[in-house]
């Protein structure tokens, strides 16, 4: 029996782009990971790109980063709905002061600084009327930096803060919301206040820490370097993949959430002395108490998805170089963890 022939299946339009032109002003880790996320979910129809130097500006469009890079972030903002600025925080307010003039009615400016008072405090003042500025801070990255360092999946499953302020515009803010879970990233609305109080204690006294730790292991005259290097796998090794992350980014982060790093810094040495104690005068049980408080919120963060329960971070462990047939060599997957 023949029937009508059926109809050629015709392929679903692509959807239309959340934002017809985006500028993306920074295009290291985090800048060219949106750009890949953006390209991957068809979220920008045109992604216009600026850096500090050309060198990145070339390697950004060698990668197909932006379609069209602009050596000046003013003329990159040029008829752009959406501009996200993925610099150090320190640079964000010089920026919106030279982009201002260029700003598009209606366009949305957004930034990705892991401090965010200081940032609204630096940019606010320089964004027009009728444009719309919604902070955010995506709690992602991994220690490396550069454009050739981003990927698509950075932001997925993880969150990211947005910190508008009272007189910030519903839309705008539902927009960006609806643009970084389209990027594949949990969303939540706080204050900048509370979101540097937050992060000072989550990421940058871990970061602090990190660093001076490095550095003491350095500074020691009676343990080698080569010994530290060599025996590293007890822990150190952990340490020093934090404090491998970017000096600028890290500069800037402490000199611009000073008031919250200091108050964390405060109690984390009330904490310190208590546990110098605890050792000094034999206290086991107190040292026992607080290992297992604290192991039960690293439970937490396993439980709520934000890292892997694999032993070790998921490590591949291989037998020692000497006695082991050669090393395959490593996947290239890159460590993704929430910063
Ligand atoms: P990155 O890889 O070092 O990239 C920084 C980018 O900003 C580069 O393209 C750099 O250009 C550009 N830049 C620096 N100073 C500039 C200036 N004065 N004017 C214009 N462009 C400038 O840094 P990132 O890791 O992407 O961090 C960017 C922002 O994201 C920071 O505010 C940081 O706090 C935040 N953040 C970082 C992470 C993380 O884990 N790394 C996570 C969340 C949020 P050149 O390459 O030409 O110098």
């Amino acid at each position: 029996m023949t029937g009508p022939k059926p109809k050629p299946e015709r392929s679903p339009e692509p959807p239309e782009p959340m934002f017809a032109n985006v500028a993306l002003i920074g295009l290291g880790l985090i800048g060219s990971s949106i750009s890949h996320a953006m390209r991957r979910k068809g979220l920008a129809g045109t992604i216009t790109g600026s850096a500090r130097t050309k060198a990145t500006l070339e390697t950004a469009m060698a990668l197909r980063l932006v379609a069209r890079g602009c050596v000046n972030a003013a003329d990159a903002v040029k008829g752009a709905d959406l501009i996200i600025l993925s610099v150090p925080v320190g640079a964000c307010g010089a920026l919106t002061a030279e982009i201002a003039p260029n700003l598009k009615k209606g366009a949305i400016v957004t930034d990705v600084g892991s401090v965010k008072a200081a940032v609204v405090r630096d940019m606010a003042p320089h964004i027009p009327k009728g444009v719309h500025f919604v902070p955010g801070h995506p709690i992602a990255g991994t220690e490396q930096s550069g454009p050739e360092a981003g990927f698509a999946e950075l932001f997925d499953g993880r969150w990211t803060i947005l910190t508008p302020t009272p007189d910030t515009d519903a839309g705008a803010v539902s927009k960006l919301k609806a643009f970084w879970e389209a990027l594949g990233s949990k969303v939540e609305v706080m204050s900048p206040e509370h979101h540097d109080m937050v992060l000072a204690v989550t990421s940058h006294l871990p970061h602090l820490i990190a660093y001076n730790i490095v550095n003491t292991a350095e500074h020691l005259e009676r343990v080698t370097d080569s010994e530290v290097i060599k025996f590293s796998a007890g822990g150190f090794r952990d340490f020093t993949r934090i404090a491998a992350s970017d000096p600028t980014m890290w500069r800037d982060v402490f000199l611009n959430n000073k008031e919250a790093v200091l108050e964390m810094l405060g109690r984390f040495s009330e904490d310190l002395t208590e546990l110098q104690r605890a050792i000094r005068f034999g206290d086991g049980e107190k040292l026992f108490r607080l290992f297992t408080d604290a192991r039960a919120i690293r439970r937490g963060i396993v439980q709520a998805g934000q890292d892997t329960a694999a032993p070790d971070f998921g490590r591949a462990h291989q037998p020692e170089a000497q006695d082991a047939p050669k090393a395959p060599q490593s996947s290239g997957k890159k460590e993704h963890v929430a910063k």
